[in-house]
C-alpha cells in the first residue's frame, strides 16, 4: 500500500517509475567519456537546456562500449543513463530498432512492455509534449552517432534513410 500523505504525485508517473528515473538521475550509469571512441557526438535540447555527449566503441557491427556525460533535467539525464544500459552489446541494427521503439513509446504509441523493461518508466513523458525532446535527446544523439560510426567496416549498402 502506498501512503503519499503530504505529497502531490505526478499522475502520469507512478511511484516505482519515478524512483527509477530519480535513481538514474542521481547515479547515472556509464557516466564518463570513453577513450578513443568510434562515435563521439554532443547534442543539445535548447528548449530545456539539456546537453548530452555520447561516446561509443563499435566492434564487429555491435556496440561494445557506450557512455555519456551531460547536464540538464532529470528526464534527459535518466533517459541517457537507461539508454547506455540498454544499448551495450546490441548490434547497430538492433540499436536503431530499440531507439525507434523508444521514440514511439514517448510519442504515445503502444510498445512491447516486456522488451522495453526499465525504459517503460519514461512512458509518462508522452503526456508532456514539451518533455518529449528531453526524453529522446540521448537516443537521437546515439542514432546520429551510429550513422557516422558504422563505416568502420566497409559497408557498401546505401541507407535509404537520408533524413536531415
Ligand atoms: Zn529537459
Amino acid at each position: 500500500m502506498n501512503s503519499l500523505a503530504g505529497s502531490q504525485p505526478d499522475p502520469y508517473f507512478d511511484d516505482l517509475y519515478r524512483d527509477l528515473i530519480l535513481d538514474h538521475y542521481r547515479l547515472p550509469r556509464n557516466n564518463r567519456v570513453l577513450d578513443a571512441p568510434d562515435a563521439d557526438l554532443t547534442q543539445f535540447n535548447p528548449v530545456c537546456g539539456d546537453e548530452i555527449r555520447l561516446t561509443a566503441r563499435i566492434r564487429n557491427g555491435a556496440i561494445e562500449e557506450i557512455a555519456f556525460v551531460g547536464q540538464g533535467c532529470s528526464i534527459s539525464q535518466s533517459s541517457a543513463s537507461m539508454m547506455t544500459e540498454a544499448m551495450r552489446g546490441r548490434s547497430i541494427e538492433d540499436a536503431h530498432a530499440l531507439a525507434h521503439n523508444f521514440r514511439a513509446m514517448i510519442l504515445g504509441e503502444d510498445v512491447d512492455e516486456m522488451a522495453m523493461g526499465d525504459l517503460m518508466s519514461l512512458q509518462g513523458t508522452s503526456r508532456y509534449p514539451t518533455r518529449v525532446k528531453c526524453a529522446v535527446l540521448a537516443w537521437d544523439t546515439l542514432q546520429k552517432a551510429l550513422g557516422g560510426a558504422s563505416g568502420r567496416e566497409d559497408v557498401g549498402s546505401s541507407d535509404p534513410d537520408s533524413a536531415g
